[in-house]
């Protein structure tokens, strides 16, 4: 007899209580035809695969590492450690695509079968199927995450990238909830990404809350976790710009959520994670009248000796000047991100404001005079530019997103919000600045493609009094976002790539101590962060497991560190 016991004994193929085809194949009558069997994304290229193909192969060789088209597919994942396990996957090497990865082509850690899902019903008949058949879940939309949250083996897989419907009401209705009403409001379906978005409401005068990148996805595990783009520091983190969500929950029912009706489900959904409280179908969230976007952008090559980052002075001093200007900046809403390598550096100070440039030039101009006076920079680009809308900047940063973080690699990430304290005594930014190139030593001293990122889009004009969002409340004191990134094109042996991932949580240690009971944006973050409770939740922890408890009371998600995870061997 095969028992329900929840997610926790779950099983998977090939075990006695694994659902027979007959009963995929009913499940699949139910929902339309919408089930299927997973397909890796580059099966086509290998020729022990039975999806061999040799012209569909030289379609997926063609956008192998561009986001959009690959996100088309199910079977992928953003970064291929998450789609691969070990020394199984069916990848392709991103830099050549006409070169295979693997032996033979296995799932890896993409799932069995997965639904495309194409209403709230299909979502409502899988989740009662893999209860009834004690059969693990996950849900992904675009692949992106991180910790590879969306992918897990021997699951059924949720796959709302389909639900791309997208809506714009200057005069919006909440659902049994006049508080909740509201002038401009966006209808995001859970699938739609980052691009359309801001396209669809650039065209309506709109600007929403997005990111940076172009094809994540802004409903999914984005908006979930917390969201962050270039208009955090004005308006604040997508979660908290969240006005309705529909769901369906573990028991399979469809609800429409907000501050009124089911406020702690709403709550934990607002920045406490993607895959672990419910299946989001659509996010209503606050739109806000279209500004210009104005930027300052500044790359160069160090002319001197690069081969030891701690050795340059001029990266130390650059980076010490940004901290200095952080405070100001960040009280004048200038946002951006500004990269660090140990041979160069790619600076991009961002204003949405709504004149012609004037505030963000008055606001950069002592730094850019900083710059222009260094003797020791190859200039390759300074200048000021003004964007009419967001969508207009956007093809900046998606061309400059396609070579710093293609798709079809590996990566890993370490990262920490740093708190305005820090910033304000000369002993503390020293500190900061220390920490931080050490980071940017070591990362490259473990892998050849590493940056470091210092992302100042911080909510600094939301300060979320009321706990409305469920975002670390780490968030509302900081001004810096550091994140260490390392790359790689091919697997790593499985000890190497132990070695770069301690590497990699080691460097946080002095950032760590600038930032006692701070934290890390989990969507960004480190994996294996080892006190992950209160590095990625903080003191909303508590609250968010007892959302968690009641609204998915026999997890039936479970994902990575996610509020109320079961354990690595579960
Ligand atoms: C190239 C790149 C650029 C990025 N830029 C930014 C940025 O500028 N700002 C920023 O804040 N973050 C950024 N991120 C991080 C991003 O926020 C996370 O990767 C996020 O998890 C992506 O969400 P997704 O839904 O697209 O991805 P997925 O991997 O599909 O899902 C992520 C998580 O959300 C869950 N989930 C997905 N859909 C649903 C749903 N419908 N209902 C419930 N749970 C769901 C999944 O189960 C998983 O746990 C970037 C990531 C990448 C790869």
């Amino acid at each position: 007899m095969c028992l329900a016991l929840g997610a926790s004994a779950a099983i998977g193929p090939g075990q006695k209580c694994w659902p027979s085809s007959s009963e995929w194949q009913q499940l699949n009558a139910t929902i339309d035809g919408h089930l299927y069997e997973t397909v890796p994304i580059a099966a086509p290229c290998y020729k022990n695969s039975p999806h061999y193909d040799e012209v569909a192969c030289q379609a997926v060789e063609n956008y192998y590492g561009d986001s959009i088209p690959r996100g088309t597919h199910y079977g992928q994942t953003y970064w291929l450690n998450w789609e691969t396990c070990g020394d199984a996957g069916c990848a392709l090497l991103e830099t050549d695509p006409s070169e295979l990865l693997y032996g033979t082509c296995t799932l890896g850690r993409l799932s069995s079968y997965y639904v495309d899902v194409g209403d709230a019903s299909h979502i409502s008949a899988a989740l009662k199927f893999a209860h009834a058949h004690n059969i693990r879940i996950s849900i992904k939309n675009t692949g992106h995450d991180f910790f590879g949250r969306s992918s897990v083996p021997n699951t059924l897989a949720i796959w709302t990238h389909n639900l791309d419907s997208i809506a714009f009401s200057s005069n919006f209705t909440a659902h049994n909830c006049p508080l909740a009403n509201s002038q401009n409001v966006g209808e995001l379906g859970a699938g739609v990404i980052a691009t359309d978005a801001y396209h669809f409401f650039n065209s309506e005068g709109m600007d929403i809350t997005g990111g940076y990148e172009e094809s994540v996805g802004l409903a999914g595990g984005f908006a979930q976790g917390g969201g962050v783009g270039s208009f955090t520091t004005t308006h604040g983190l997508m979660a908290d710009n969240a006005i309705e969500f529909e769901v369906v929950t573990a028991d399979g029912e469809v609800h429409t959520i907000n501050q009124c009706n089911e406020p702690e489900l709403f709550w934990a959904m607002r920045g406490g994670g993607g895959g672990t409280f419910a299946v989001l179908t659509k996010y209503r969230v606050q739109v806000y009248p279209s500004l210009p976007i104005h930027t300052y952008t500044f790359t160069a090559n160090f002319t001197g000796d690069t081969s030891d980052a701690t050795q340059n002075v001029a990266l130390r001093e650059i980076l010490t000047a940004h901290a200095e200007n952080q405070v100001d900046w960040s009280a004048q809403l200038v946002t951006g991100q500004i990269e660090y390598f140990p041979e160069r550096i790619a600076i991009s100070l961002v204003l949405p404001y709504g004149d012609n440039g004037s505030k963000l030039r008055a606001a950069s101009a002592a730094f850019a005079e900083f710059l222009n006076n260094r003797t020791d920079l190859s200039v390759s680009a300074n200048n000021y530019t003004s964007y009419s809308d967001y969508a207009s900047y956007l093809t900046v940063t998606s061309a400059n997103a396609k070579v710093t973080e293609p798709s079809g690699i590996f990566s890993i990430l370490a990262s920490r919000l740093i708190p305005r304290t820090v910033f304000e005594a000369p002993e503390t930014i020293d500190e900061l600045v220390e920490g931080v190139v050490q980071g940017i030593a070591t990362t490259r001293s473990h892998l050849n493609l590493t940056g470091t990122q210092i992302v100042s889009e911080t909510p600094v004009s939301n300060l979320d009094k009321n706990q409305m969002s469920s975002a670390h409340p780490a968030w509302r004191n900081t001004l810096w976002h550091v994140i260490h990134v390392g790359e790689w094109v091919e697997p790593l042996e499985a000890e190497d790539q132990a070695n770069v991932a301690e590497a990699f949580l080691q460097i946080l240690e002095p950032l760590k101590k600038l930032s006692p009971g701070g934290g890390a944006y989990f969507n960004e973050a480190h994996y294996l962060e080892p006190d992950w409770e209160q590095t990625y939740f903080g003191s909303n922890y508590p609250r968010l497991l007892e959302a968690k408890n009641k609204y998915d009371p026999t997890h039936m998600f479970d994902c990575w560190k996610c509020v109320g995870w079961r354990g690595e061997h579960e």
